[in-house]
């Protein structure tokens, strides 16, 4: 296989306990949500559907921040504050050689925080493979599959690059494959 551009999802492709690993990062959340607003657990549930639903989003970064969090505290006390190794998340030879094989610029595309893709890289041992991650922040708050999020892939295309995208979301697949991209893989 061949691209110029090798773009890789992070949670759910190049990790598999995404679930769990989301599970313990909303509980973090929570918590945050009673300490910053001064209420008890069971209120900031609540709280968190509440305005969820008042900034029409399905990211509780994203609420939060229109709501006046710091978004940097915030990342820091939910999304980093967990340890990957809690999660079965360690360095992995087969990724290692996976993205040894391809050529090609490779980068992480996520709807999360680049930050948080930095920590389970980094605990995958496979930080130094990447050119750059771009995530919730650096796609200015557009989510995949909204287009706007692949608006750096897009960028690619229109340089005649070929583009690879691999991403466990069939939605997100669908988009890339309407944009353009080549190769479409599912997962790895
Ligand atoms: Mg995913």
């Amino acid at each position: 296989m061949n691209a110029d551009v090798w773009a890789f999802d992070n949670d759910g492709t190049l990790y598999d306990t995404h679930l769990e690993v989301e599970n313990a990062i909303k509980n973090l959340m929570i918590q945050y949500i009673a300490t910053h607003y001064g209420i008890c657990e069971k209120s900031a549930i609540k709280k968190r559907c509440a305005l969820l639903k008042k900034y029409n989003t399905k990211y509780t970064l994203i609420a939060l921040k229109k709501d006046g969090v710091c978004e940097d505290d915030f990342i820091q006390k939910t999304y980093l504050s967990i340890q990957p190794s809690d999660f079965g998340i360690y360095p992995s030879v087969h990724l290692k050689e996976l993205l040894s094989s391809l050529s090609g610029d490779k980068i992480v595309l996520t709807n999360n925080p680049s930050e948080f893709a930095k920590l389970i890289l980094s605990a995958l041992e496979i930080e130094n493979f990447f050119s750059q991650i771009i995530g919730m922040r650096e796609m200015n708050y557009a989510q995949k599959p909204a287009v706007e999020a692949f608006q750096f892939l897009i960028d690619q295309l229109n340089k005649g690059k070929r583009v690879a995208l691999i991403d466990d979301c069939k939605e997100n697949i669908d988009v890339a494959q309407r944009i353009g991209c080549d190769i479409c893989l599912a997962k790895l």
